[in-house]
């Protein structure tokens, strides 16, 4: 009896596992079928756009009660949207999308301005802002980027109070790279002093999680300087080399799968 229910248990598992390779086959067959129809395949991972990046986030530094550097009249503030908001433009004219951290005069703190970043899945950060300095002949232009910034796994496990952000830092080549060929853009375009890139780990960009740098576009302390920003063009010429220098380091991301740290003459 116990014998004759355990033959007719295991008929009973053999034929389900029949029809069940049968469905397999017979769903399989269909999905084939149904492939021309769908179309191509959709790989979920693959990015949204077949660039490096697809977004730029711009961050013009400063903003509502903190207007930044003043000398003058003129206001660190204003000078950077107004010169993110030449770069949105001329970025867009060539089809890259764009995204800044404040569209007027209103306060954003320096977390607020990293977290617009990184909420971003792929995207590339630029701080825009104007030096000051107590000698009134330092002048000229400089990048910076942080040596070490957040990754992204340390973004995801920052609310773990046990884990040391320092030890899970990442180091930098794509942002030293993109701050050479801003830095470069920046000398070409506007001829001022070259004073080369620097690893800084200013908090607004070693805390986001995508390429990051910081553009200084020239002394508000110094006379001849002052002079330049206050017209259009010289504003323009900065916006123009901040979006060459994105192009080109889209260029050398498309050519190399693996960036390299760009050397450049001149620069740190
Ligand atoms: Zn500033």
């Amino acid at each position: 009896m116990f014998g004759r229910v355990d033959q007719g248990r295991r008929r009973g598992r053999a034929l389900l596992a029949w029809i069940g390779l049968l469905l397999f086959v017979v769903s399989f067959a269909w999905l084939q079928r149904l492939s021309p129809i769908l179309g191509p395949q959709v790989d979920i991972r693959a990015p949204a756009t077949d660039g490096p990046f697809a977004l730029v986030v711009l961050d013009p530094g400063h903003g509502g009660q903190d207007s930044g550097t003043m000398k003058a009249g003129m206001l660190e503030k204003e000078l950077a949207i107004d010169v993110a908001h030449r770069v949105e433009r001329l970025l867009q004219l060539q089809g890259v999308a764009t995204l800044l951290t404040r569209t007027g005069d209103t306060y954003i703190s320096l977390a607020d301005r990293a977290a617009v970043a990184n909420a971003q899945r792929n995207c590339v950060f630029i701080s825009i802002h104007f030096d000051d300095a107590a000698r009134p002949a330092a002048t000229g232009v400089e990048t910076y980027y942080a040596a070490h910034q957040i990754s992204n796994s340390t973004r995801a496990a920052s609310w773990l109070p046990f884990l040391q952000r320092t030890s899970m830092e990442s180091a930098n080549v794509e942002s030293q790279s993109l701050a050479c060929l801003i830095q470069e853009a920046l000398v070409t375009r506007t001829q001022a002093v070259n004073r080369g890139t620097t690893p800084q780990q200013f908090f607004v960009i070693a805390n986001v999680c995508h390429p990051a740098v910081l553009v200084e576009g020239g002394f508000l302390t110094n006379a001849d300087e002052m002079n330049k920003l206050a017209t259009g063009d010289y504003r323009e010429q900065i916006a123009a080399a901040i979006s060459d220098g994105l192009m080109r380091y889209r260029e050398v991301l498309q050519q190399q799968r693996t960036p390299l740290a760009v050397n450049l003459p001149g620069g740190e």
